[in-house]
């Protein structure tokens, strides 16, 4: 195709959206190159979902541990090998890594290591010399944590710290109330650690179904999680090798082994001289995108974290597919949906929620149209032992049809139950949809199709 450009696609950047979105245009014949300044994999699968939900698993052995003499197992446990754990993780990673070179072999997609940055709308520089160009550009280039700005925040670590640690911290304070916060702080107490938690509002996940968070926060307090609230961090300081943490109504907190922060992300944007290509930045330095992830300049795309749309991998992946679609295989109308994305909270237990919470709901549809169904109980697997787990599972209707709108689910193995309500969702299923749905016996999803 590219008659006077090296590549017909490039993506800068082979994390998750990046390499969807390559390896689906060399799919379709395209010659198609990925960048990467970093490690191939990026946030996914080297500082994000994969050493998380490892470690995550780790602590769900913990938690089964707790039941294990319930069961009749006769158990002591002493230790945890921290090193060990790191180890597993590493390799499965180092597995990933070796399974993408062999993929782009065969999809003959070129890997290019460097730190690109635009020379103009079709040319690259590669930071080392060498320069590249393409037909077509997608930036993919993610994000990196962000810090409070704060005094002393250089003695805080965030998550992809969190992952090189070598060993366990005993006593931990964490700054954040999203996603990653909620995460290490159950992963870490799971392990055995002390967990204090500091949220700058009174709520942590303000953006979910808020029964479901407060039933969250009770169980991770009843598992001995410190929650402060209202804490807006104003200093972190260093005591021997210990760290206190000071807010701004003057309360303060410590002695901590460590600090961490998961106050959010922000784009990799500051070193791409996109003002050389003439592309359009926010003030937070992402790349708007309209449904077709195309930016202002037509041949320059952006998929993923960096556009600031929720900022998932399958959603990275999906729309990089998407772009591919439409640009090599004639799919004019290839786009992904941003609504009724289907989503995890790896917390303990895990929170699994689709579309819109309930006060979201109220606010589109009014209060009047919304019915909410709900049950509350202890899955049969703690239901018999001395240390239980709660379960909540909500689902929100709205209109005569009762077309659900909102499906969101705390308890074991939410994680593995979404998907398939996800599809369901998607494709508009009502209240009643899901009762002419035979249950699947004994399990705590059946409670969605047998809810009253
Ligand atoms: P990335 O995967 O971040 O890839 C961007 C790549 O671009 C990086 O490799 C980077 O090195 C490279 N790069 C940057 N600038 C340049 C440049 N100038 N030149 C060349 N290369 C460059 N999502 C989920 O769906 N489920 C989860 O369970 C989950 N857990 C997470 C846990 C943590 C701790 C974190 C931090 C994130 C998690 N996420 C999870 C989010 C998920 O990791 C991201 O949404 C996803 O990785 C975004 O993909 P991306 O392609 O946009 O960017
Ligand atoms: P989130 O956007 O989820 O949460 C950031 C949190 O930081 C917010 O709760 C916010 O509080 C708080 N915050 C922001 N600034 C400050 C500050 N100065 N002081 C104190 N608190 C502050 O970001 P994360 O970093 O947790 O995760 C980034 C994204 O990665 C997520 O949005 C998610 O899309 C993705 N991710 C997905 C996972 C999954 O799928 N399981 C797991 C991990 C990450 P407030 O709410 O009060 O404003």
């Amino acid at each position: 195709m590219s008659e006077n450009f090296d590549y017909d696609f490039i993506s800068i950047g082979a994390g998750s959206g990046g390499i969807a979105s390559a390896a689906r245009a060399a799919s379709y014949g395209a010659k198609a190159a990925v960048i990467e300044s970093g490690v191939i994999g990026g946030t996914c699968v080297n500082v994000g979902c994969v050493p998380k939900k490892i470690m995550w698993f780790a602590s769900q052995v913990a938690d089964a541990i707790k039941m294990a003499p319930d069961y009749g197992f006769d158990l002591s446990v002493n230790t945890h090998d921290w090193q060990q754990l790191k180890k597993i993780r590493e390799n499965y990673i180092q597995n990933i890594h070796k399974f993408y070179t062999g993929y782009f072999e065969r999809l003959k997609v070129s890997y290019i290591e460097g730190q690109a940055s635009f020379i103009d709308r079709h040319t690259l520089d590669l930071g080392n010399g060498n320069t590249v160009t393409g037909r077509y550009i997608n930036i993919a280039v993610g994000g990196k944590p962000d810090y409070p700005d704060i005094p002393g925040s250089e003695f805080m670590i965030d998550s992809d710290n969190f992952f090189a640690l070598e060993e366990k911290p005993h006593k931990i304070a964490i700054v954040g109330a999203g996603y990653i916060a909620v995460e290490l702080a159950g992963v870490l107490r799971g392990l055995g650690a002390d967990v204090a938690l500091f949220i700058r509002n009174e709520r942590l996940l303000r953006a979910f179904d808020a029964p479901i968070v407060d039933e969250l926060v009770n169980y991770m307090q009843k598992e001995g999680i410190q929650i402060e609230a209202q804490c807006i961090p104003t200093a972190c300081e260093q005591n021997g090798e210990q760290y206190r943490l000071k807010f701004a109504d003057e309360r303060e907190f410590g002695d901590f082994d460590c600090v961490i922060s998961a106050v959010g992300r922000s784009p990799n944007t500051e070193n791409l001289a996109t003002q050389k290509a003439g592309i359009i930045m926010d003030k937070s330095g992402f790349i708007p995108t309209d449904d077709y992830q195309n930016t202002n300049i037509d041949n320059i795309f952006a998929v993923g974290d960096v556009t600031g749309r929720a900022p998932l991998t399958p959603v990275a992946v999906a729309a990089g597919r998407k772009l591919s679609d439409r640009l090599f295989d004639g799919q004019t109308e290839a786009k992904i949906s941003y609504e009724q994305i289907p989503t995890v909270i790896f917390s303990h237990p895990a929170i699994g929620t689709c579309g819109l919470s309930e006060t979201e709901a109220q606010e589109k549809y009014g209060k009047e149209a919304i019915k909410v169904y709900q049950s509350r109980f202890t899955p049969m697997f703690s239901s018999v032992t001395q240390h239980k787990q709660p379960t909540l599972m909500r689902m929100i209707c709205a209109g005569p049809e009762e077309t659900i709108v909102g499906l969101h689910v705390l308890g074991l193995g939410a994680d593995e139950m979404l998907q398939g309500f996800g599809v369901a969702i998607k494709m508009g299923a009502t209240k009643k949809d899901f009762d002419a749905t035979i249950a699947i016996h004994p399990t705590s999803a059946e409670e969605f199709v047998t809810m009253r």
